[in-house]
């Protein structure tokens, strides 16, 4: 069965990997959810112009990802959901005793907590339907440390475990739950900790892409949105039904190392 007229909810969907994401599961057929904490114009006509693209469903619904209750509610609303990816994520580059109080809490509640209160939300509406799909968008900080990244490592390796944790609750159901780990996608997030990065070690920012954060990616190539949104699309499919409580590296080849 492909993702068809499935559901499928994609939190933090309104740029980067998420909207490519989004893109992709219209494209393949399935009715879609976008997500951020917004609720622009923008957001509203990305969805209209992805459903014309395409010809499916595309609702736009807005809800913070750092708040509990409004991460259940995003999935009360779409009122199904056959494939949740966790996708949300923000990042804050510093020394650890310098470390601000709350963008540790923001980093832990959008890019570890929402994906469990989605998850919680979900999974009841998935039994109903006799099918599921839970996509994390984890991290190569999810299975490695990278200094000046304490909350971004804890918060990813974080989502690793619940990966693994729900897969285990769900094995004898047909609903899966998986985490994706990219290596460098050159997207709004990475571009933005590109003058971080050169300030924290000293150096320019061409050097800080070469010297630091492409250091880690043998491949010296960025992943693309086009590669991870098929990554998921698999992980949605039959061939991957007995892939569960793990992770996909799309990585060029950092966790080899
Ligand atoms: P991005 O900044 O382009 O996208 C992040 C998305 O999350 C945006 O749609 C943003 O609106 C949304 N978001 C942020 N705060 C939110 C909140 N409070 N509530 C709801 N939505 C919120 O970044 P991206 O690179 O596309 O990142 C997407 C995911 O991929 C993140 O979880 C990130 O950690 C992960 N990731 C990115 C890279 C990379 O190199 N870009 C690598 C590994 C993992």
């Amino acid at each position: 069965m492909s993702v068809k007229g499935r559901t499928a909810i994609i939190t933090g969907s309104n740029s980067g990997i998420g909207l490519g994401i989004a893109e992709e599961m219209a494209r393949a057929g399935a009715n879609v959810v976008l997500n951020s904490f917004t609720d622009s114009d923008e957001d509203h006509a990305l969805a209209r112009r992805i459903a014309e693209e395409t010809g499916v469903q595309v609702r736009y619904i807005k809800a913070d990802m750092s708040k509990p209750e409004e991460c259940r509610a995003l999935i009360e609303q779409a009122g199904a959901c056959d494939i949740l990816v966790n996708n949300a994520g923000i990042q804050h580059v510093a020394p650890i005793d310098e470390f601000p109080q709350d963008k540790w809490d923001a980093i832990i509640a959008i890019n570890m907590n929402s994906a469990f209160h989605t998850t919680a939300a979900a999974l009841p509406l998935m039994r109903k339907a006799g099918w599921g799909r839970i996509v994390n968008i984890a991290s190569a900080h999810g299975l490695r440390a990278s200094p000046y990244k304490a909350a971004y490592v804890t918060a990813k390796h974080g989502v690793v475990g619940m990966t693994k944790t729900v897969g285990l609750e769900t094995a004898k159901e047909p609903i899966t739950c998986n985490a994706v780990c990219p290596g460098y996608v050159l997207t709004p997030l990475v571009e933005a900790q590109i003058p971080d990065t050169a300030r924290q070690y000293g150096i320019s920012e061409d050097a800080a892409i070469e010297q630091v954060i492409l250091a880690k990616q043998p491949s010296k190539d960025f992943v693309t949105v086009e590669q991870l949104a098929g990554t998921v699309l698999y992980l949605c499919s039959d061939a991957a039904a007995q892939v569960t409580g793990t992770t996909i590296s799309v990585d060029g080849g950092w966790s080899a190392q």
